[in-house]
């Protein structure tokens, strides 16, 4: 069974908007009171509340005097939120996320809808008071569709992520094929090398003017005063062009992730720890900009629907600092140095050119040593990306002559 993903705008009508607002209100007022629910059950027994032991709460709040507007709610709603909630406390507790927060009125909010939806012409059909919505769609949603989670932006719109399901497999993965290794840039965006020539690939173009308009509208939000009118008006002006950011990097990245993931079937990427980077101020700036995660996740997917392989080497292989040419690792190279000459063999290095060439190689290494696909050759587990596990079943990758003698 394959599963996508389909995001389309919604234009609810005024009746629909009112509509959908006492559906957030009620799944946020819910997800906030079992979330509470569990902070107590987990004082007292060190766990939290179940799927069924969340749904189970909401008869009596139904009945309730002071809680009944929650009947107002297509139920399956409130449901998917005790489903969300249990989740979200195993994934805290299996060390995937952080713990489950408390939702406010004033970020995205969203809902969804577990089953039951329906494309009509070019409108989605919901179940309960909402009805037929209208909707931009892109392209007809030819699977099963799923579950639907509708959310409206702090910008004012509607979207609806549509989760489809389609009869049979994706190709099984394979790994051999054109390789090439991407190393993470500050100054360009990605840096690649496919065995034959490195390309780099700067950051968009209108990216930079957009973010400027950002940082202007930001100014301006923050000299109004808190809690007026003009204040908010501003804000939501924020949040539109947050969305322009975010939509011009989320744009250039699927396409050159789709581009990368056409002509190369392994992908070698370093395991950035993209958090832990952060918080090395130098380099803030740089990286949340440039949104690495985001594309190795694009990269993750489009190379499992391809049956591709991507494969994440280890964050502390030292990419930038080996010579690609002899392998002689240097023992500094500040981040400013963007070339330099290895002392051993006397070749000429691009910064990052040569990271993309020993990356590749590395990702190359640890395929040919890991016919199981599951550990490198120092037995070090092969991190997942986003609980993924790399796929590599077969190690058949064809080593040129050139990364040969890099592996030796
Ligand atoms: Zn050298």
């Amino acid at each position: 069974m394959r599963r996508q993903a389909v995001k389309v705008r919604l234009y609810p009508t005024e009746e629909q908007v009112q509509i959908l607002a006492q559906h957030f209100g009620c799944a946020r007022w819910f997800w906030n009171y079992g979330l509470n629910k569990c902070i107590e059950t987990y004082k007292a027994t060190g766990k939290g509340l179940s799927q069924s032991g969340l749904n189970s709460l909401l008869p009596a709040l139904k009945k309730d005097k002071d809680t009944e507007w929650l009947g107002e709610c297509y139920s399956q709603v409130l449901q998917s939120v005790s489903l969300n909630l249990s989740r979200a406390y195993q994934n805290f507790f299996e060390g995937r996320a952080k713990y489950p927060r408390f939702k406010s009125k004033h970020h995205r909010q969203s809902i969804q809808y577990p089953q039951k939806i329906k494309q009509v012409d070019e409108c989605l059909k919901f179940p309960g008071k909402l009805g037929v919505v209208k909707a931009k769609l892109h392209r007809p949603l030819d699977g099963t569709i799923k579950t639907v989670t509708v959310s409206k932006c702090p910008s004012g719109k509607y979207y609806a992520s549509v989760l489809m399901e389609y009869e049979g497999d994706y190709p099984a993965s394979k790994s051999e094929g054109n390789v090439v290794g991407i190393d993470l840039g500050i100054k360009d965006f990605a840096i690649t090398y496919d065995g034959e020539k490195v390309s780099k690939y700067p950051n968009p173009k209108h990216l930079a003017k957009y973010e400027k308009k950002l940082a202007k509208k930001q100014r301006t939000a923050a000299r109004k005063v808190k809690g007026s009118n003009r204040r908010r008006k501003a804000n939501k002006i924020v949040a539109r062009v947050y969305e322009q950011v975010s939509n011009v990097r989320q744009d250039y990245l699927h396409k050159l992730s789709r581009k990368i993931v056409d002509n190369n079937q392994v992908v070698v990427v370093e395991n950035l720890n993209v958090k832990g980077m952060v918080r090395n101020h130098k380099l803030a700036h740089a990286i949340s900009d440039t949104g690495w995660g985001t594309f190795v996740n694009f990269l993750s997917y489009k190379l499992e629907r391809s049956g591709g392989t991507l494969i994440e080497i280890n964050r502390w292989f030292p990419s930038s600092k080996l010579c690609s040419n002899c392998h002689y690792q240097i023992s500094e190279l500040p981040l400013d140095v963007r070339s330099w000459t290895c002392p051993s063999c006397g070749t000429h290095h691009d910064r990052d050119g040569n990271a993309a060439i020993n990356i590749r190689a590395e990702g190359i290494r640890m395929l040919s040593s890991s016919g199981t696909g599951e550990a490198n050759a120092n037995g070090e587990e092969v991190r997942p990306i986003r609980g993924r596990k790399p796929k590599m079943r077969h190690s058949s990758v064809k080593l040129e002559a050139h990364t040969q003698s890099v592996l030796r």
